[in-house]
């Protein structure tokens, strides 16, 4: 049975299932924990009191978002009426009697609008790439079907929606009685191109973002260079359609290699013999000085205080958070209303820098 989260990955690459089946996945990393918390945190107020501090604002905004969603599907006025919250429970996408995609949403108000029965599905997504609008969302149109189908629930209709990191909730996308059996026929679809033995393997950044196959043997087409690459004309010759081509699949073979060092990485550190002629070299020693009077205390003889105060620069993130703190405890102003408040205390010192401009795929 395949996972809602990961339709659209397998809408693009049906040969992902096969491949990756029996590859466990690689270790969490940090910012997969951060998101696991923040979760949490929407999840239960035990989880939020025992967020950690860089968290708080993210799910305050994020816990906001969501309030404003329901509000606006469920306003506290005559017709409308909320009935039951579910979280995080399972649900599944069945057809012809079989479950084929099964899924958690991360929060499932029901209720009625005017006697029918409503579902708002809310999905928390915590990283920080941009994910599907509602209306394009394969993980949602999952949820809305599953939901659905469940037999206790009786909904008649569905708003779905992403309740992002950054930026405003998006407006739900509406799913009617009408709707959702066609969704079931598409995703059906979907899922039955899963199952072929020889669907074809098809690299794209997103299909190939999270996939356990990538650069193993289960996936050829990723672990040696792309042969399209090979067939590319010389620079020179190419449209600017083929340039825009060459670079996506510069793209994937970016990947494509990290996901190759990862794995040998992994390799060496369970065993140092696994790769011929590679070690894992110890990191870089770097030193800091944290204690900034004791180190005066030591230069005071060499130099003068205004010459050691230009060997200094102020650590912004503790500086924040001392005013952030300040300003709860003082003002009672926290969340973004705290971010503005700190932008302009600090705006006469902060120095404006703008990085190089970078290569970046226009949406479209
Ligand atoms: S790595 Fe990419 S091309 Fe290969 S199976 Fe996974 S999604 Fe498909």
């Amino acid at each position: 049975m395949i996972r809602a989260s990961n339709i659209s990955r397998y809408r693009n690459c049906g040969g992902a299932p096969a491949a990756e089946a029996g590859i466990p996945e690689r270790e969490a990393k940090s910012w997969t924990t951060d998101g696991t918390l923040i979760h949490a945190a929407l999840e239960s107020p035990e989880a939020f009191k025992s967020l950690p501090e860089h968290l708080i604002d993210t799910a305050e905004w994020m816990d906001l978002s969501r309030q404003y969603l329901l509000d606006k599907v469920f306003p506290e006025q005559e017709g409308y009426e909320r009935l039951q919250v579910i979280r995080e429970q399972p649900f599944f996408v069945k057809y012809d009697g079989e479950k084929i995609i099964s899924g958690h949403p991360d929060f499932v108000q029901i209720g009625t609008i005017f006697g029918k029965r409503t579902a708002l599905i809310l999905d928390f997504k915590a990283g920080f790439l941009e994910v599907p609008a509602p209306e394009a969302n394969d993980q949602l149109r999952a949820y809305a079907v599953a939901v659905w189908q469940d037999k206790e629930l009786k909904i008649d209709e569905v708003y779905a929606s992403i309740i992002p990191r950054f930026g405003v909730a998006k407006t739900p996308v509406y799913y009617s009685s009408a709707d959702l059996p066609l969704v079931l026929l598409d995703l059906a679809d979907m899922e039955k191109a899963t199952r072929e033995i020889n669907a074809e393997r098809v690299p794209s950044v997103v299909a190939c973002r999270y996939c356990r196959a990538r650069s193993t043997s289960r996936c050829p087409e990723t672990l040696y260079p792309d042969k399209r690459l090979k067939e590319m004309p010389s620079l020179i010759a190419l449209s600017p359609a083929q340039k825009g081509e060459l670079l996506d699949l510069c793209e994937i073979v970016r990947g494509n290699i990290k996901a190759l060092q990862e794995r040998l990485w992994d390799e060496l550190k369970e065993d140092p013999n696994a790769v011929d002629g590679w070690l894992l070299a110890p990191g870089d020693v770097r030193g800091s000085i944290p204690d900034v009077d004791a180190c005066y205390q030591i230069v005071s003889d060499i130099m003068t205080q205004k010459e050691f105060q230009s060997c200094l620069k102020v650590a912004q993130k503790p500086l924040k958070d001392a005013i952030k703190n300040w300003l709860v405890e003082k003002e009672g102003i926290k969340g973004k209303a705290a971010a503005a408040r700190i932008k302009t205390i600090l705006a006469p010192v902060v120095v404006l820098k703008q990085a190089e401009e970078r290569l970046e795929k226009k949406t479209p």
